[in-house]
């Protein structure tokens, strides 16, 4: 592999022979708070054997990559500029390296972000998701993000999927692992009454599972009244706006016993409290949300009279492939997720719909 050492006169990069990749692809990148721009930048290149460079088909815009775009950063992750951001997405290969097995060129395929070292204490206890040496699409510090028309990734982050599964579904899919992990970590959805508080593109992701998985009630709460609907439309028996109602109380009548998990999806203090308030004793908290600020408040005589049980939940951890599954034999419907479409020119405008969450906007797709 040889780089031209005059770009400006010979602007491409000979990877063998008789090919080369322009260094001339798209990028949008993050220039400061609420701005990015489109960039030319490099082509990336395929460095390991086990590398795959992927055309960029479809992708989802996160709550995450939102938070990095208003606020700069998440928690001590703190984006340094120019950045690009984005990690929910689909794409085709286009070449691989030489030791590549899983995936060929024209394979279309689903991108599991995260790139564990496969190698630390967490990756060989069966924790990749929580790796020493974790490198996440669009995380600052750790690998830039799939807003560009190409990218490398290694072959364990490359998911085939079949002809009939569309490339929205497939970036889709990455929000829907997290859901489905979240449901998996607990309990036994058969027959169970669940609370879901925060109905965004998270909160939609656990209610398809548990519902597939065999949950009998589910509860629903959410601040915008087109989610509310949405959830009435996809499976909850009740949903609720606690900006208008007392959910708290709505939902002990009807469930006097109280629910057996509650998945906070939306990041809120107010949501903690009313999961405390809604779980029976012995009930599971499942916390999902990034809140914006740094502490939770839990009340201590509650909680421990309940004995709540609590569980953080960090993104997800193999459960790509029973997603792609529930996706491909249709157990879960995503279609009613990608609520709005954009082109790639036009990802600012997605970007700021989705932070004011405009137009009832659950999850902004951007086609390449
Ligand atoms: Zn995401
Ligand atoms: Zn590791």
């Amino acid at each position: 592999m040889r780089q031209c050492d005059n770009d400006f006169l010979f602007p491409f990069t000979f990877t063998d022979a008789n090919q080369y990749i322009r260094e001339n692809m798209k990028s949008i990148m993050l220039t400061g708070i609420r701005a990015m721009k489109m960039t030319n930048v490099p082509d990336p290149m395929i460095v390991n054997d086990t590398d795959v460079l992927i055309k960029m088909k479809v992708l989802g815009v996160c709550g995450s990559d939102v938070h990095y775009y208003t606020s700069g950063k998440i928690g001590s992750q703190v984006v340094k500029y120019p950045f690009t951001v984005g990690h929910e997405g689909s794409g085709e290969v286009v070449k691989t390296g030489s030791a590549v097995t899983k995936v060929k060129p024209g394979d279309r395929i689903a991108i599991e972000p995260a790139m564990p070292c496969w190698e630390c204490d967490q990756c060989l206890a069966g924790r990749p998701h929580t790796c020493r040496k974790l490198k996440f699409l669009g995380c600052p510090g750790q690998a830039e993000g799939c807003l560009s028309e190409y990218i490398v990734m290694p072959e364990t982050s490359c998911f085939p999927i079949p002809d009939h599964m569309s490339y929205d579904e497939a970036a889709i899919s990455e929000p829907l692992a997290i859901g489905l992990y979240a449901v998996n970590e607990s309990i036994p959805m058969k027959d169970a009454k669940i609370g879901i508080l925060g109905f965004g593109p998270i909160g939609m992701s656990v209610l398809l599972p548990a519902i597939a998985k065999g949950a009998s009630k589910v509860y629903i709460s959410d601040k915008i009244n087109e989610r509310v609907k949405l959830a009435k439309k996809n499976g909850a028996v009740y949903a609720g706006n606690p900006d208008e109602t007392d959910i708290v109380k709505e939902i002990s009548e009807k469930e006097p016993e109280l629910l057996d998990v509650v998945f906070e999806c939306c990041g809120q203090q107010e949501a903690i409290d009313q999961a405390i308030d809604l779980l029976k004793p012995g009930g599971k908290l499942m916390i999902i949300g990034i809140p914006e600020f740094d502490r939770w408040s839990f009340p201590v005589d509650k909680m421990r009279r309940k004995e709540v049980c609590i569980q953080n939940v960090r993104r997800q951890n193999e459960t790509l492939d029973e997603t792609l599954e529930l996706i491909s034999d249709k157990t879960v419907n995503v279609a009613p997720m990608a609520t709005h479409r954009f082109s790639f020119d036009d990802t600012k405008e997605a970007f700021d719909m989705v932070t004011e969450y405009r137009d009832g906007v659950m999850k902004a797709m951007i086609d390449f």
